[in-house]
């Protein structure tokens, strides 16, 4: 196990914590073995504009159904909050809920005067008044780079704040300057979740299990049906007590092992509950050995090769199918973690030859420190090595030159902003928003079908290329994609 310390109001960010990166260049192979022998970061002597942890944290907090947010700083720092009301409005029905209620997000609005006297007043005045406005089951605290630089005594005031109105008030340290991987933030949110809202068992439940995850999509009660156990999600669309007694599962699987590694690795250590050992379930490699996985712990195997043996029967001739259809083509993924390289794992179940990858950060390990939770490993043994692999925290210039250069067929991205690229260049470009979309058998079905819907019409990205401008010079068009990058080809 790691450095969890619940004890500490502060998660340790994922560079000192898991060792991770944002600079590589080379293939998969190479990294996943790098990732065993003690990977070094690259630095980079020219940078873009990063993600901040603040928007991570806010990602994991926001869609809380009955919880507040207040960002503790300038009002600037909130307005990624802002997106998150979008995105649990459109994605409520992926989770039957009908009547979406509108997000509870504030900012304490720090001032200039604010960073030379303090603000742990305004925090406390905020606190109050959001709880008045909103009657809260739970606050959220997110702490701005403004509040960390002054140095906010912010769990103090939220203690106080919680002892006055008998609700949890949350300290989530997630200020952006701290760390190069955002989603640290995510940590810096569960962290807080793990230390004042779970609490501690009061009995262990057979039929629960905690799914980690964005907002996907409900395929878990389908699956989970047959075994007699239901989904918990965690955390968007969860409620206060829904969470509160996560530490009662039967156990834990992950949408995404880069997103909830550190949580499920706090439920399992510090609350008994075990995560499933096998990486989430993309492509048919990874999805037999993930309801193999489940069957084991939940003590149910033979469930399991029930399960495993219908939906084949059912689903691998329509993938063949689209096997042969897709056949030749190529793609490029651009994408955060470990959802990029599941990514990597579909596209290469469905037959398409993955040209080169950029991945946003690369953890050589989990929380769980698990080998079998490693996704891009099991990618590398299932399905072999992927070249132009690129680690870069969204470096957009290193993304258009890396994609003007290679010409795939198509362009998957996970992030908003991401596919603009592609299709300025004329390449079909796709994003699903919903991370259990390709999930199982059945999701590689329906994502191999938007697959080539997205290939065979392309007139509109042809169209876009002839009328596009784009912002990048012919000589940085003309250099090695990682110039910037040391030792990837620059002076
Ligand atoms: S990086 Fe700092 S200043 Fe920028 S949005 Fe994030 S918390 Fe605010």
């Amino acid at each position: 196990m790691s450095k969890i310390n619940l004890s500490l109001p502060e998660v340790q960010i994922r560079e000192i914590r898991i060792n991770s990166i944002t600079g590589y260049q080379g293939d998969a192979k190479e990294l996943v073995i790098a990732s065993r022998e003690g990977l070094k970061d690259k630095e980079r002597s020219f940078s873009q504009c990063l993600g901040c942890s603040t928007s991570k944290a806010a990602c994991m907090t926001v869609l809380i159904q009955d919880a507040a947010v207040i960002s503790h700083g300038p009002v600037g720092c909130a307005s990624c909050l802002h997106e998150y009301t979008f995105t649990y409005r459109v994605n409520s029905p992926l989770r039957d809920v009908m009547q979406p209620t509108p997000r509870r997000i504030f900012s304490s609005n720090l001032k200039e005067k604010d960073t030379v006297y303090g603000g742990n007043m305004k925090l406390a005045n905020s606190i109050r008044e959001v709880y008045e406005r909103t009657n809260a089951n739970a606050i959220f605290v997110l702490t701005t780079c403004a509040a960390g630089i002054i140095g906010d005594d912010v769990e103090g005031v939220c203690q106080e704040a919680e002892d006055e109105l008998g609700i949890p008030v949350i300290a989530i340290f997630c200020e952006g300057f701290k760390s190069k991987v955002w989603t640290t933030g995510f940590d810096a949110a569960y962290h807080g979740i793990a230390r004042k809202l779970i609490q501690k068992p009061r009995k262990r439940r057979t039929d629960l299990i905690n799914v980690i995850n964005f907002w996907g999509s409900d395929v878990f009660s389908d699956w989970f049906a047959p075994f007699d156990v239901k989904p918990n999600y965690i955390t968007p669309y969860s409620t206060v007590k829904g969470l509160k007694y996560a530490s009662e599962a039967a156990a834990t699987v992950q949408a995404c092992s880069t997103l909830g590694g550190y949580l499920g690795a706090v439920l399992e250590r510090d609350f008994g509950v075990p995560e499933i050992p096998a990486a989430p379930p993309y492509g048919i490699a990874q999805t037999d050995r993930w309801f193999r996985a489940l069957g084991k712990i939940l003590k149910k195997e033979e469930i399991a090769e029930k399960i495993i043996a219908e939906k084949k029967k059912k689903y691998l001739p329509k993938i063949e199918n689209l096997r042969k259809k897709l056949k030749g083509k190529t793609a490029y993924v651009t994408a955060g973690a470990a959802h990029g390289h599941a990514l990597l794992s579909v596209l290469g179940e469905l037959g398409l030859k993955t040209c080169g990858a950029a991945i946003f950060h690369h953890d050589p390990i989990y929380d769980s420190r698990r080998l079998e939770n490693d996704q891009l490993a099991q990618h590398v043994s299932d399905y072999g090595n992927v070249t132009n692999f690129n680690v870069c925290n969204k470096q957009e210039f290193e993304l258009v030159n890396a994609l003007n250069r290679i010409r795939p067929d198509i362009l998957i991205a996970r992030h908003g902003g991401m596919t603009l690229w592609g299709a300025k260049l004329g390449i079909p470009s796709l994003l699903i928003g919903d991370e259990h979309f390709a999930m199982g058998y059945e999701g590689l079905v329906q994502y191999g079908e938007r697959l080539l819907e997205a290939i065979e019409n392309d007139e509109f990205v042809k169209n876009l290329k002839k009328h596009a401008i784009n912002p990048y010079s012919k000589w940085w068009l003309e250099q090695p994609p990682y110039y910037f990058l040391k030792g990837g080809g620059g002076k």
